[in-house]
């Protein structure tokens, strides 16, 4: 199978199986922007509580927080956003083609899409998205969608030290939506033009920073790994000194070899202590810290995990994507970690007729359900109901038989080994809880 192919079935697979759908797909779409589906979004859900869990209840130095898509307008002007979040965008002259792209897109000076060579001049284009707020439509009511979730955070600093009484070193985490006006969105959700980020800032004295920041390449690159990314499929990317900000000391992007090629899941970066200073130049409060010991006053440096949801979650669908032949037939099978498989176990009548069996399969369902993301299923024969459920990654089909009726016993089907064992009522659901982790 080639790469393109891998990516068309993916793409196939997650419509037809309810992952994701093109946003508003009944009047043509609208370019750059997704739904998650049933799956999808216990999928996506299932990614950012591993994220969450990670990155903040199982640490003892990170909070979380949830602050507003429209901020005050001052905030990107400290950012730097307003003056400078800007892509270098070009017109292809061909005529016939005329497709509108970034600069740095072009492939060896050539357009990709029809191969001329004639261009506009390049010109600077802002990616935040405008809109209005309150009853009047002039410049004093513009906002931004945020394009950044990382802002939200700086402004609080403040206000969680306050709330908190944290100490050097900790750090504050946010999931949330940020949009961008994307010049080329494309390869499926890798580019959107509204998507979530999953970001941390971790605020330490500036002598920890350089520690700190290694630290957080290996937990991050590890987290995707712990989550059963293929080894072989990431990599960390250092960047290069002319591609890094002003401000910031190194970032490390985590790349995945996605069937379009090596790209950036997530970046991990030294930021200095740009972001603080310029809020407090911008609002006029002072954001320094200052040590309770010491009472030395002074600005954090910041190191800052940046990563995509919609990119990770993407990653996990591609990478778990395998084809199996099984007695002579394609047998499609998604091997997520169960940690993210949208279901874990499948509860499935050998014989839908028969009333005993389908009243015991319905009752250990609902007896599983409260803990275990569960479903009942008897729309087809057991053969095919079994690939139905391979194909979307459940971790475990649980078959209730004539026999159960008899002995009280089930058999649990193991979706990677597709190995069968019979378990006995009385520990299915602790069996099941163990199995799952
Ligand atoms: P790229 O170079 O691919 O445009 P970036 O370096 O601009 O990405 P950051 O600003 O570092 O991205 O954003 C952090 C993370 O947010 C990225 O690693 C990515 O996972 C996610 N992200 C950024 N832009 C998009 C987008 N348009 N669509 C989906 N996810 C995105």
């Amino acid at each position: 199978m080639s790469q393109a192919e891998l990516m068309d079935k993916v793409t196939a697979l997650a419509k037809r199986r309810g992952f994701i759908f093109q946003s508003s797909e009944i009047y043509g779409g609208l370019n750059g922007a997704w739904d998650y589906g049933p799956l999808g979004v216990e999928l996506k859900r299932n990614v950012k509580n591993a994220w969450w869990q990670s990155t903040v209840h199982f640490r003892d130095d990170v909070v979380g927080l949830d602050a507003a898509i429209l901020m005050h307008p001052r905030t990107w002007e400290a950012s730097g956003h307003t003056a400078n979040f800007a892509d270098m965008m070009v017109d292809c002259k061909n005529t016939t083609c005329s497709r509108r792209l970034r600069a740095d897109q072009l492939k060896d000076g050539k357009c990709p899409n029809c191969g001329g060579t004639a261009f506009t001049p390049p010109r600077a284009f802002n990616l935040m998205l405008k809109t209005s707020i309150g009853a009047m439509e002039d410049s004093s009511s513009v906002v931004y969608l945020r394009p950044e979730t990382a802002q939200g955070i700086f402004v609080n600093f403040a206000n969680v030290i306050d709330a908190t009484h944290r100490r050097l070193p900790f750090g504050i985490a946010q999931i949330g939506k940020s949009f961008r006006n994307e010049i080329t969105p494309g390869n499926f959700t890798f580019r959107t033009r509204e998507f979530e980020q999953m970001e941390i800032e971790y605020f330490c004295p500036p002598a920890q920073a350089a520690a700190r920041y290694d630290e957080w390449i290996q937990s991050r690159f590890a987290w995707y790994t712990d989550l059963g990314l293929r080894k072989e499929n990431l990599r960390l990317r250092p960047h290069e000194k002319d591609e890094l900000a002003h401000y910031a000391a190194g970032c490390t992007d985590v790349e995945y070899n996605f069937p379009f090629g090596w790209s950036e899941l997530e970046g991990i970066a030294n930021r200095g202590d740009y972001d603080l200073k310029q809020h407090s130049k911008f609002s006029g409060k002072d954001l320094q810290y200052q040590d309770p010991v010491t009472q030395e006053r002074f600005f954090p440096h910041v190191i800052e995990p940046s990563g995509g949801c919609d990119r990770s979650t993407l990653a996990f669908l591609v990478d778990a994507y395998h084809e199996e032949t099984v007695n002579d037939a394609l047998r499609v099978v998604l091997k997520f970690h169960p940690k993210l498989s949208p279901i874990k176990v499948a509860v499935l009548p050998l014989l839908k007729k028969n009333e005993g069996i389908v009243a015991l399969a319905k009752k250990i369902k609902s007896g599983l359900q409260k803990d275990i993301v569960c479903v009942y299923d008897d729309t087809a024969a057991i053969g095919k109901l079994y690939r139905r459920q391979d194909e979307v990654g459940t971790v475990f089909c649980v078959t209730v038989d004539v026999q159960s009726l008899e002995d009280k016993k089930v058999t649990v089907r193991d979706r990677d080994t597709m190995q069968q064992e019979r378990i006995g009522l009385e520990r299915l659901s602790e069996y099941l809880k163990e199995k799952l982790g």
